[in-house]
């Protein structure tokens, strides 16, 4: 007898017709289902499975953890040891307290060692994993082997029915979202995840995006590829860091952090933030009267944006008044920029997302929807965002743990 004959025949003589559907409902019952195979849902599924779960894991892309690979430059900057709720953004920023006491900077230094990942530090308690960002998610997907993997699958729509959540074929008695956020989009990101929490009720809040560049109008191309130590003023805020001229605006970390803030209402660039200008323009006027004024602001900023500054003025330092100096000065220590003045460069070069997933109606302490008992909600998709360093990753780590032992515990009471 063929072996398909044989399986007819055991189902016959074995199952009552209630009983056939039943069986095929377990084969694709879940305890956890995650959407999402990136930071935050690999970590989810990887902890439930810690629990014995089952769990099942989607992704859109036909290869997981696409911006993990792609990060830090091919070197993932997995953490930092500087790692509290003041380096995220998001309506409520104590919202990440609860899941980054659970899971520490330690906690990723000693995942990583268990993997044999050598970590480095580029500067001082930011850790890069000196394997490579390929390594980083061979560890991740080793920490996920007993789950179901479906890749290439898009999920936009999810329903719940007597406690159990339907997802196309396949029926969990949890779900994590962990969908990531829409920036980037040439690595493949879906909004649906957004979709599906707003069909739960969820509010989302605005996106936009962030860690990215700027563009300025009537930005000055000439600039472009200069590199300086540069301080950003956004409202009461500052950043400092290295900043880039670019074509169309600013880039480098110091834009990159500046573009975390709302900038609706302009900021205001100092390109010599240890140096009082005016005064150093000051004293050298009395001290070497016969030099030029690029020359003196030479000294302190590229030649480039010296003579960008001093606006081609040739005049030596003695014969220029101090009303024209203390102007010379604001263009190194107060470069104004108006909001009209200034965007955001757009999702397609920023390494997040701002907005997401209102975390109201989120629990801290669990990543449980507030509002649907059993969904779970992880990552970027949150309305949290943060700073430049390490961190994103960091909350990825951290929500996707708390979610996935959350919703280990959830099915477990069934
Ligand atoms: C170029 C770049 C460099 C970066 N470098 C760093 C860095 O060095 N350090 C750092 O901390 N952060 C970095 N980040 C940010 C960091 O990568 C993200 O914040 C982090 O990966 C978010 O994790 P996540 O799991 O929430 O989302 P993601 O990693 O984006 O994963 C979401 C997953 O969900 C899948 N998905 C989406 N929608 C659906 C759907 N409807 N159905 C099925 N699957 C779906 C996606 O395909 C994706 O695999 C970088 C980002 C970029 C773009």
């Amino acid at each position: 007898m063929r072996y398909t004959e044989r399986v007819r025949k055991f189902i016959i003589e074995n199952f009552t017709e209630d009983n056939i559907i039943l069986g095929v409902i377990m084969k694709n019952l879940y305890d956890v289902i995650v959407v999402g195979a990136g930071a935050a849902g690999l970590t989810a599924a990887a902890t439930a499975l810690k629990y014995n779960k089952r769990v099942a894991i989607f992704d859109l892309g036909s290869t997981p953890a696409r911006k993990v690979r792609a990060s830090g430059g091919g070197n993932c900057n997995i953490t930092n040891d500087a790692v509290k709720y003041d380096k995220y953004h998001g309506k409520n920023q104590n919202f990440v307290r609860g899941a980054l006491s659970r899971f520490t900077p330690d906690d990723v230094k000693h995942w990583a060692s268990q993997h044999k990942l050598k970590l480095i530090q580029k500067t001082p308690g930011r850790y890069f994993c000196d394997n490579g960002a390929d390594a980083v998610v061979a560890a991740l997907m080793n920490d996920v082997r007993g789950a179901d993997i479906f890749l290439n699958q898009h999920i936009d729509n999810i329903t719940k029915q007597d406690n159990l959540f339907h997802l196309g074929k396949c029926v969990g008695r949890t779900v994590v979202i962990a969908t990531g956020g829409i920036s980037f989009p040439t690595l493949g990101v879906s909004d649906a995840g957004y979709k599906i929490a707003k069909s739960f009720g969820h509010k989302i809040v605005p996106l936009r995006p962030a860690l990215g560049p700027l563009v300025i109008t009537d930005w000055d191309a000439k600039l472009a590829g200069i590199t300086v130590d540069a301080e950003i003023k956004i409202e009461k805020s500052v950043v400092r860091d290295s900043l880039l001229f670019t074509h169309s605006g600013i880039g480098g970390p110091a834009a990159y952090r500046a573009s975390l803030y709302d900038i609706g209402n302009g900021i205001t660039i100092d390109l010599a933030p240890n140096t009082d200008v005016f005064e150093q323009l000051k004293n050298a006027k009395q001290q070497n009267g016969k030099k030029s004024v690029s020359g003196i602001l030479g000294e302190i900023i590229p030649d480039r944006l010296a003579k960008y500054a001093v606006q081609n003025d040739t005049r030596h330092i003695a014969d220029i008044k101090d009303a024209d100096l203390r102007e010379i000065a604001k263009r190194v220590n107060e470069i104004r920029i108006p909001g009209n003045k200034i965007r955001h460069h757009g999702m397609s070069a920023a390494e997040v997302v701002r907005g997401g997933v209102d975390t109201d109606q989120i629990s801290s302490k669990t990543m449980e929807s507030k509002l649907c008992p059993g969904l779970f909600l992880a990552g970027e998709i949150l309305d949290i965002a943060g700073d430049l360093g390490g961190f994103n990753l960091h909350w990825a780590w951290a929500s996707g743990f708390v979610a996935g032992i959350n919703a280990a515990a959830v099915a477990q009471e069934f």
